[in-house]
């Protein structure tokens, strides 16, 4: 089972894909904090994302490393974003 998300040109620009999220927490802070979910793979100009959560998912838990909490993201706040940064070789999927 997979949800559609879409991203803007610039959101998906970039050698590799996530599945991503902004920190709540942080961002009461003042702070701007986007963790990685999930790799999707190598970027190949798409901007639409098949994510594989059932479509019936609300909610992914998500830890923030940035500040140690854990918080629940709806499928609207799950963003696709391209950088150039590879995954690390200790990435940790979170779903
Ligand atoms: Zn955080």
């Amino acid at each position: 089972m997979f949800a559609l998300i879409d991203a803007t040109k610039e959101q998906a620009a970039g050698k590799y894909v996530y599945c991503a999220a902004e920190c709540k927490n942080c961002k009461r802070d003042g702070v701007s904090k986007v963790s990685f979910l999930k790799y999707l793979g190598q970027s190949d100009g798409r901007t639409m994302y098949e994510i594989p959560l059932a479509p019936f998912t609300l909610v992914v838990s998500m830890y923030c490393e940035a500040c140690g909490e854990t918080s629940k993201y709806s499928r609207s706040e799950i963003q696709v974003i391209g950088t150039e940064q590879a995954p690390p070789s200790d990435f940790v999927e979170q779903f």
